[in-house]
């Protein structure tokens, strides 16, 4: 951990020392923590309550109580939630292997195998949230699919991310941590993130929110709320993983919210060439237009792609 990180003093928080700086978001700083009394490693996200409004402080509440009712291991554990007068702290799993954006802007691409191998835990996390728990999460994006330490290394830290989280390549040059195939193993991914997350109106699973019977059509089909949201999501970041860009880009937001309306992506040539046409169809099931059309999570695990083996071991130590 680096000398320089000085912790900040948060009150609530008397019972750990924080270790490192892991994360920031919008309303958040995420550190490493360790419990002084069991010596326990944990991920503290830290949420500025002055800058919230009253709804946003409310969907502060429900990310900690949805992220409570989760017991999956590729999603990331709920430990603890302290409320001070100026903080809610959420003590979290800790997944200091790093988010699956860095992975991506490190290696430029995955391998098809290693992609397999992450998607298909991404796919689970996001099977148990749609089919057992009736919850969308809303927000699948690299960022938020972090990774656990990895496990070969006696020390728990130090693979190659700085205090701000950044991606430090020397540490990785000198082979402390090579992701692949092979190449010292890649932890699990987890999804991480619940501050977007609803629980849905569904008849096919529990109604937690009370009698459908009375709600207008226009709200029960509520396409933002919908499982096709996570599919579409889902869709992107495999695009991604497979190639080293997204589907959609451009710098110019106003642009780039015209692109994914318009829903038109391509297989870029020459970086799309040499990827499988089992890769591309499903990757077109996810990105299709029509939210009644697009691959569901049971769709997308049975397709033949998901469910090719692998070649090569995955990890090997
Ligand atoms: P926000 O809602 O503001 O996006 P996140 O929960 O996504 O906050 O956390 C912001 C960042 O902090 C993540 O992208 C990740 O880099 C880091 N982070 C969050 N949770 C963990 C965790 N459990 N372990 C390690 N790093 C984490
Ligand atoms: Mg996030």
């Amino acid at each position: 951990d680096s000398k320089e990180f000085v912790p900040p003093v948060y009150r609530g928080l008397e019972q750990y020392r924080l270790v490192s700086k892991l994360g920031d978001g919008a309303f958040s700083n995420v550190f490493k923590a360790i419990h002084l009394r069991t010596n326990q490693t944990f991920a503290i996200k830290a949420v500025r309550k002055f800058e919230l409004t009253q709804a946003q402080k409310a969907s502060v509440l429900k990310e900690a109580q949805i992220m409570r009712s989760m017991d999956h291991p590729s999603i990331v554990k709920l430990y603890d939630f302290v409320e001070t007068k100026e903080h809610y702290f959420l003590i979290l799993e800790n997944c200091q292997g790093g988010e699956l954006f860095h992975r991506i802007v490190r290696l430029t691409y995955f391998s098809e195998d290693l992609t397999r191998h992450c998607i298909q835990q991404v796919a689970e996390a996001i099977r148990y949230l749609h089919e057992e728990k009736g919850i969308v999460h809303r927000d699948i994006k690299p960022e938020n699919l972090l990774f656990e330490p990895i496990p070969f290394l006696d020390r728990p830290v130090d693979i190659g991310l700085s205090q701000a989280g950044e991606y430090d390549e020397q540490k990785e040059d000198e082979g402390r941590f090579v992701p692949g195939l092979g190449g010292g193993g890649i932890g699990r991914v987890k999804l991480a993130d619940f501050g977007l997350s609803k629980v849905i109106w569904d008849q096919e699973t529990m109604t937690p929110c009370g009698t459908v019977g009375y709600t207008a059509p226009e709200i029960v089909r509520d396409e933002r709320y919908s499982k096709s949201v996570d599919m579409w999501a889902l869709g992107c970041v495999l695009y991604t993983m497979l190639c080293g860009f997204p589907p959609f880009y451009d710098e110019d937001t106003k642009i780039l919210t015209e692109k994914v309306a318009r829903g038109q992506y391509t297989f870029l040539s020459p970086w799309w060439d040499s990827i499988s046409a089992d890769a591309k169809d499903l990757v077109s099931h996810l990105l299709c237009m029509d939210p009644t059309r697009r691959y569901t999570i049971g769709q997308f695990m049975q397709h033949t792609w998901m469910t090719s083996d692998c070649a090569t071991p995955v990890v090997s130590f």
